[in-house]
């Protein structure tokens, strides 16, 4: 009877799906941040150790993403373990690129470690290749939950990645101090965002800052318009140009020297690069984690396991990570467009 309301809550609070309810009730839970930084991820941390805790649940912060998994290294943590990291970049747990864990042997270390520590149950902060990792830990039978953390903003189901509005902020304040020089030496400069495969970092950052062109890797471009619209608005009195470029559309060096040959208009690369990956979250950022880690909890509460939380509109979802990974990340059209009125 327990089990059956435990089951009609959980399609309550997640639209209908319930992947796994588990006989045994989750205890102790283990977290962990994997992949790229993000800003946000230290705020997740502590929104997931504090519900968790209120929950009578046990935390244990497993360092260095699925290596902590691999090596067996992980602290207990309590409410002042995630003292004053609301507004601090990066993550406290530390993160990494585990290959060690992508193998059918690393997955049963890891599972082995999760065993020997009596860890039920682990929520994992990070992007696609997180997710896939929590994918094999839910297939090998561990409880798991994913929470998207990542600048890149490339997770087709869900409308935001934690640390995607502070990357934007961050390239957006740098933009606009590359304007003031721009304009007052007449000269243009090609700003190179990040974003792996994904243009969200610089069509974004490019409608917020005023950007004269976004070049994306889901959008062809041609250099030689590019150049005629430099020098159209060079002849109707722009005296700035600014234009992003997500590093997967195209090489910048090779951009920039070719823009500057076509237009004759001195031109200047500025790689904004790692900045974009630190700082202070945003308060969209502070509130998604906080939300996010929050959910994150109430879904193990529920028995559910193998689901990632996400975005929709201003609602919190979960659903299947399979299924999520399964949904093509797709550039904004009407953003897209809009940024190419706006420039004009
Ligand atoms: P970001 O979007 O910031 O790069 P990410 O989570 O996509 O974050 P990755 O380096 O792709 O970053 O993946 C992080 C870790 O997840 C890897 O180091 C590895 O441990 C695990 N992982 C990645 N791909 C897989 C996979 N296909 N199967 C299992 N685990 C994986």
């Amino acid at each position: 009877m327990f089990l059956a309301l435990l089951k009609f809550h959980a399609d309550l609070a997640i639209g209908g799906y319930n992947e796994r309810v588990k006989e045994e009730p989750v205890k102790r839970i283990g977290i962990l941040t994997s992949g790229g930084d993000a800003p946000g991820m230290n705020a997740a941390i502590r929104a997931v150790v504090r519900t968790g805790i209120y929950h009578g649940y046990e935390m244990i912060g497993i360092e260095r993403g699925y290596h902590g998994l691999i090596d067996d290294t992980m602290v207990p943590m309590n409410s002042r373990s995630v003292s004053e990291i609301l507004q601090r970049g990066g993550t406290i747990l530390k993160t990494a690129r585990c290959t060690a864990f992508n193998s059918v042997e690393g997955v049963q270390r890891a599972v082995e470690t999760l065993r020997r520590r009596n860890i039920d149950a682990v929520i994992v902060i990070g992007g696609d290749g997180t997710f896939r990792g929590a994918q094999d830990l839910h297939d090998a039978g561990v409880t798991t939950v994913a929470i998207p953390g990542t600048i890149d903003n490339d997770l087709g189901y869900t409308d935001l990645t934690i640390g995607f509005d502070t990357a934007i902020t961050t390239v957006m304040e740098s933009v606009s101090k590359l304007r003031d020089t721009s304009s007052s030496h007449e000269r243009m400069f090609v700003v190179e965002v990040m974003g792996r495969n994904c243009g969200d970092i610089a069509l974004f950052a490019g409608l917020i800052s005023g950007a004269e062109e976004v070049i994306v890797p889901e959008m062809e471009f041609s250099l030689p318009e590019i150049a005629e619209r430099v020098n159209k608005g060079m002849q109707g009195g722009k005296s700035h140009f600014i234009i992003l470029v997500a590093e997967g559309a195209t090489d910048p060096y090779e951009f920039t020297k070719e823009l500057e040959r076509l237009t004759q208009i001195n031109t200047r690369l500025a790689v904004i690069g790692h900045l974009q990956r630190g700082g202070s979250p945003s308060a969209t950022d502070r509130l998604l984690a906080t939300r996010m880690g929050a959910r994150a909890i109430e879904e193990l509460r529920i028995g559910s396991s193998g689901v990632a939380i996400g975005l929709r509109g201003n609602v919190l979802t979960a659903k299947p990570i399979a299924e999520a990974l399964a949904v093509r990340d797709r550039l904004s059209m009407e953003l897209y467009r809009l940024a190419e009125i706006l420039a004009r």
